[in-house]
């Protein structure tokens, strides 16, 4: 990999429009004479996407919405550029694939980025990996296709970024560990005791952390936290037994790992992705983010609370699919995805997120999917049914 005064490392963002992909660029911007950005990728936002453009030069830029393309590449002559246009999925594949990226930067919310999240592992990139989704729905495909493609994966997501970095501690850590704590803030209703008539609005309003839309209404349903305990249990090997969580409403703590010794490593750090984005990209060496410096005296007092389950009952469901298996995970996944965006219409009341998801997982049975097509068949039948549950029932929003 690129060092100071060889060749720079070349980056593909995708999702680049994103809110991941922001504080990527705002990392890369600071290290020009390290990074250069190859490749930058957008669902349907032409004109940030070029705007994009105008400020790093890649060499590519691919739109996920295939209708797009002949209008991106218009806009990028109008701007004066150099870069290509290309669209739609295999658009996407094509920009991870293109020679000069050695970094893939994978933060496509959903499982939509599964496609070609896979394609850069198969690729041999080193995978920054952002899009939990992807692991969440095909994590033993994912983890064989950087096995097989000599790719490598680095967790972009603050947890498991946090433990990744708590792991160096340990020289086997499959005997060395206990167990993973995953933290979570709690999420903008840790302290409201009724969800009735909760908006998109108030579920958006993260007290710590500024997200997209979707991660959003995960962290105020504690989705978020289930979709990251299967996360961890592909990234580091562990049962669910051996991964907790831990509700740490001041966000400093991003994750600690108890090893058999009694020794409980944490990483903190001010609540800014930018720090394991950071981490992620310079790794084995430590760079500079732009992230504010955690001051701990302002910080106040580090509060430990354990998960309000009743309350927040995703969690739980989290946990039941892991257990339950990878088709159950791909069905959690997308009947969280279709509930979401029909909260986020203004369709579905906030509270009843988790019964849809509930009575999706109950009616799924399904075998372990084995390839990547029978992911994806999973996970629109799953949609559909989530969609059904959804026009079947009835409720006041
Ligand atoms: P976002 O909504 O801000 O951005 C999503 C990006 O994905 C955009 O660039 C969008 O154009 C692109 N995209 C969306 N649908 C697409 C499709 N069908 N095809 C191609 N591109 C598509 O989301 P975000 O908050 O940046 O999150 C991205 C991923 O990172 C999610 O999986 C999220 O769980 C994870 N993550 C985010 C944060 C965070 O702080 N935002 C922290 C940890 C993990
Ligand atoms: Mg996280």
């Amino acid at each position: 990999m690129s060092e100071r005064g060889s060749a720079r490392q070349g980056i593909c963002i995708l999702g680049a429009t994103g809110s991941i992909g922001a504080s990527t660029l705002d990392v890369l911007a600071r290290h020009p004479e390290r990074f250069r950005v190859v490749a930058l990728t957008a669902n349907s936002k032409v004109e940030q996407l070029v705007d994009l453009c105008r400020r790093f030069q890649p060499e590519l830029a691919a739109i996920g919405e295939a209708g797009q393309t002949a209008a991106l590449a218009e806009a990028l002559r109008a701007a004066g550029l150099r870069t290509a246009a290309v669209g739609g999925a295999d658009g996407l594949v094509q920009a991870v694939r293109l020679a000069g990226v050695d970094t893939v930067v994978a933060a496509i919310v959903g499982a939509a980025g599964l496609n070609a999240t896979l394609a850069a592992a198969r690729a041999g990139r080193r995978l920054l990996l952002a899009n939990k989704e992807a692991i969440v729905c095909a994590g033993a495909l994912l983890i064989e296709a950087v096995r097989s493609g000599g790719a490598s994966l680095l967790p972009v997501d603050s947890e498991h970024n946090a433990i990744h970095q708590c792991l160096a501690a340990a020289r086997d850590a499959s005997h060395a560990v206990r167990r993973l704590i995953l933290t979570a803030s709690g999420g903008p209703f840790l302290r409201r005791t009724d969800l009735a008539g909760v908006t998109p609005e108030q579920a958006c309003a993260h007290p710590k952390w500024n997200m997209g839309r979707k991660i959003s209404v995960d962290s105020a349903t504690l989705m978020n936290k289930g979709l990251e305990v299967i996360e961890a249990s592909w990234l580091f090997g562990f049962e669910p037994d051996r991964i907790d969580v831990v509700i740490h409403p001041q966000s400093v703590v991003h994750s600690m790992v108890e090893f058999v010794d009694g020794s409980v490593l944490a990483q903190m750090g001010t609540p800014d992705m930018r720090t394991p984005i950071a981490y992620a990209l310079g790794f084995p060496e430590r760079i500079a983010s732009g992230s504010p410096w955690l001051d701990l005296l302002q910080a106040g007092p580090l509060q430990f609370e354990p998960p309000n389950q009743d309350q927040f009952p995703c969690l739980g469901l989290a946990y039941q699919a892991l257990r339950a298996g990878s088709a159950a995970c791909i069905t959690l996944n997308a009947a969280n995805e279709v509930a979401v965006d029909s909260f986020l219409q203004r369709e579905l009341p906030f509270a009843r997120i988790p019964a849809v998801i509930q009575e999706v997982l109950a009616g799924f049975k399904a075998a372990a999917p084995d390839s990547i097509e029978a992911v994806v068949e999973l996970d629109r039948a799953a949609r559909r049914q989530a969609r059904s549950v959804l026009t079947k029932s009835t409720w006041t929003y």
